[in-house]
């Protein structure tokens, strides 16, 4: 053997053990150690290695078999045609070599079948056997062979027919497709681990074969796993239809889940556009983990023509897989972000690395109770994914991986931008900055302060408050009102006019309600409606700043988290400096729709039911607090009076039953008048 044979020799053995693990890890454990992508192409080496040196290519080789031998926990179960993988083409060159290959065989008539086109789900391959249209037997790929007999599991699952509709049912039958978990389910599933002290899984695919092969079928059924079919054979190998498209059209009148996006293509030219749509702009609005488009021969006959390549693939169809949306990439470090609300974020400075399109540096870690329970260490090599949606996340470590240089993280005891103590309540998972006057909060606050939902100043952007805080003219909110319109122009970017707009614009924001100021401050906990709820309340900033954090918890809606984070806000002396300079601005410190605290209906408890001649449910709703009552959906015996319109329901019923009063709108208009200052109450109403 030459220097060279011996060395290919050797890599080709290594490659075999790394694949044979790989394989194991990723079919039996559920946890693969490496990305689809290095797999992938790892995997290609060593088919290039076996094809260039035949010699070299050994029965157990990783590239001759489908998924892995079964684990024991199962009875097995003998599929009756065996299950096969595909080939994979990962660009449109590769693609026209596929149908070159195929014409190689067939000739033309490939063009006459077409193809059919179908998303490839990342997901767990099963086959469901079906005996006069009922379910009977349900089993995981496995070898191919043989797989794992999860009937019971596999019961469970939401979309699989138990018994097939319509007519026509084959005596014997296999239907195969795709059990997969969707990102919401995902996503409910890992935090519920993560807060129970488990391990989260690492993607899509691997927790819907872990949930499907767990050995007690009640842990299954709680798993929000889905299914799609794609294919069906009857033992003597043949296909219950013609071709692949009336193949999934007969499926989906049997009522199984076919997914959806399929298409039928004449040339390769379309499989190409189709699978471009699908990869960068179908794919980001699923819902569920894809990995590529699946394109077969439509023809069924002509697919039994051109059989199959080898043992582990057929001839007629390939993965056109796309690009990953996870990589595996070093965690370089792990920084930390102060937010508006001074809350500290920890985030993931990765090796650059490209997911799912797109380049990805950055990745936000949450808190450090995820990054504990998923055990991240600066330094180590890390599951990188941007599924779903655009926000790249860090799955969790490969732990394989690590050579004991990587270093464990703490929340830092002081702020990384002000240096002030670093606090966390008991049971929140926040950590926060206890200086209100960070520097880090400055920016985000202001933005914050600035946004629509908030004092909704028109042309404050993001970019401008960087250049205000840039040149000095600002530190907090209330310096805003300070800028003139000789400050900005000498800005870059700005000129005379677009300064006028955003002086006028600034100055406009002064009459905005105090519930909109309360929630622009950005206090912790405070949302847009909480907001609403204390300032409609308290009526101005005064009155509410005089409430004890025991009263504030008493507003309907508010409870003791955000009532105590209120309170120990106005507490602050730094906060009462701020609110003093916003006072001396001239801002309205009041809320227009504030509830009269000793209104007509205050203690009332009113039922709003059927469709009002002029007030909407929202209007009548405002009318009612407006005038100190409050609404409720369910009438009781508490209930002080219900207000009806057209075709009022079964509310009506039950007030009449409980001899509740029942009124109508101009009634209701009556007994809130008092409340209304202006001549038409439900017009300032929002
Ligand atoms: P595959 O997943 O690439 O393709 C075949 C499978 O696609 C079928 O068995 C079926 O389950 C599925 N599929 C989904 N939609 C389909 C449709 N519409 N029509 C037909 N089939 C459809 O092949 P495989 O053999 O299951 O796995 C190989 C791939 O798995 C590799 O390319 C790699 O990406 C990944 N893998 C990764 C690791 C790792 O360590 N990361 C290890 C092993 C395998």
């Amino acid at each position: 053997m030459s220097a060279v044979e011996s060395a290919t020799s050797e890599r080709a053995e290594a490659l075999r053990a790394l694949l044979t693990r790989a394989q194991h890890e990723y079919y039996v454990l559920d946890r693969p150690a490496l990305s689809d992508q290095e797999y992938d192409q790892l995997f290609r080496e060593l088919q290039a290695i076996e094809n260039a040196y035949p010699a070299l290519r050994t029965d157990d080789s990783p590239t001759q078999r489908v998924g892995a031998p079964i684990q024991s926990g199962f009875p097995s179960h003998r599929h009756l045609v065996r299950m096969m993988s595909l080939d994979n083409a990962f660009d449109q060159a590769e693609l026209e070599a596929w149908e070159q290959s195929i014409e190689r065989v067939v000739g033309a008539a490939v063009h006459e079948s077409g193809y059919t086109v179908e998303l490839k789900i990342d997901g767990a391959a099963v086959a469901l056997t079906y005996r006069d249209g009922l379910l009977v037997t349900a089993a995981t790929r496995g070898d191919g062979t043989e797989g794992e007999d999860v009937t019971r599991n596999v019961r469970t699952i939401r979309g699989v027919p138990l018994r097939l509709m319509g007519s026509g049912h084959p005596p014997l039958m296999e239907i195969r497709g795709e059990v997969y978990l969707p990102f919401a389910g995902f996503e409910r599933m890992n935090e519920a681990r993560v807060a129970a002290g488990e391990p989260v899984y690492v993607n899509p695919r691997n927790a819907a074969a872990g949930s499907m092969r767990q050995l007690d079928p009640a842990i299954t059924a709680q798993r929000p796993l889905r299914f799609f079919g794609y294919a069906a054979v009857l033992p003597d190998g043949s296909v219950p239809a013609s071709s692949q498209w009336a193949l999934l059209e007969t499926l989906g009148a049997w009522g199984v889940p076919v997914a959806p996006h399929r298409a039928r293509c004449r040339t390769i030219a379309e499989v190409a556009t189709w699978a471009n749509t699908v990869e960068h702009e179908t794919r980001a609005a699923l819902g569920f983990a894809i990995d590529g488009g699946v394109v077969k021969v439509n023809d069924v006959a002509l697919q039994d023509e051109l059989g199959v390549r080898n043992d582990r693939t057929p001839r007629w169809a390939v993965a056109r897989k796309f690009a990953p949306d996870m990589a595996v990439t070093r965690l370089a470090r792990i920084d930390v972000n102060v937010g508006r609300t001074g809350v500290l974020t920890p985030f993931a400075v990765l090796e650059p690395v490209e997911v799912g399109g797109a380049t990805v540096t950055f990745a936000s870690l949450h808190n450090a109770d995820q990054i504990a329970a998923k055990d991240l260490r600066e330094g180590d090599w890390v599951q990188v994914v941007r599924a779903g949606d655009v926000i790249p996340y860090v799955l969790g470590p490969v732990p394989e991986r690590r050579d004991g240089h990587e270093r464990p993280w703490h929340m830092p005891a002081a702020c990384p931008r002000c240096d002030a103590p670093v606090v966390r309540d008991g049971e929140d998972v926040a950590s926060y900055c206890t200086n209100v006057a960070c520097p880090g909060r400055q920016l985000e606050g202001l933005v914050h302060f600035a946004s629509k939902d908030a004092m909704d100043i028109d042309g404050l952007s993001y970019a401008r408050i960087q250049q205000l805080l840039a040149a000095g003219y600002v530190r907090d909110a209330a310096d805003l009102f300070a800028v003139t319109v000789e400050q900005l122009v000498g800005l870059e970017r700005f000129g005379r006019k677009s300064a006028e707009n955003l002086v006028a614009a600034i100055a406009a924001a002064k009459q905005q309600p105090l519930s909109r100021l309360l929630f622009g401050l950005g206090i912790r906990h405070v949302g847009a409606q909480a907001a609403q709820l204390l300032a409609r309340q308290y009526g101005s900033l005064d009155a509410m700043m005089a409430a004890s954090a025991a009263q504030l918890g008493e507003v309907r809606g508010v409870g003791h988290i955000i009532a105590d984070s209120v309170a120990s806000y106005f507490a602050d002396p730094n906060v009462v400096a701020l609110l003093n300079k916003l006072r001396a601005h001239g801002l309205r410190l009041d809320e227009p729709n504030a509830i009269q605290a000793d209104g007509p209906l205050t203690g009332a408890t009113v039922v709003l039911t059927g469709t009002l001649p002029t007030l909407s449910r929202g209007e009548a709703t405002a009318l009612v607090e407006k005038a100190g009552g409050r609404v409720t959906s369910s009438v009781s015996r508490k209930t002080t009076f219900v207000v009806a319109g057209d075709e009022a329901g079964s509310k009506l019923d039950k007030a009449r039953e409980l001899g509740v009063e029942v009124i109508d709108e101009a009634e209701l208009r009556r007994r809130t008048s008092a409340a209304s200052t202006d001549r038409h109450a439900a017009d300032d109403l929002t």
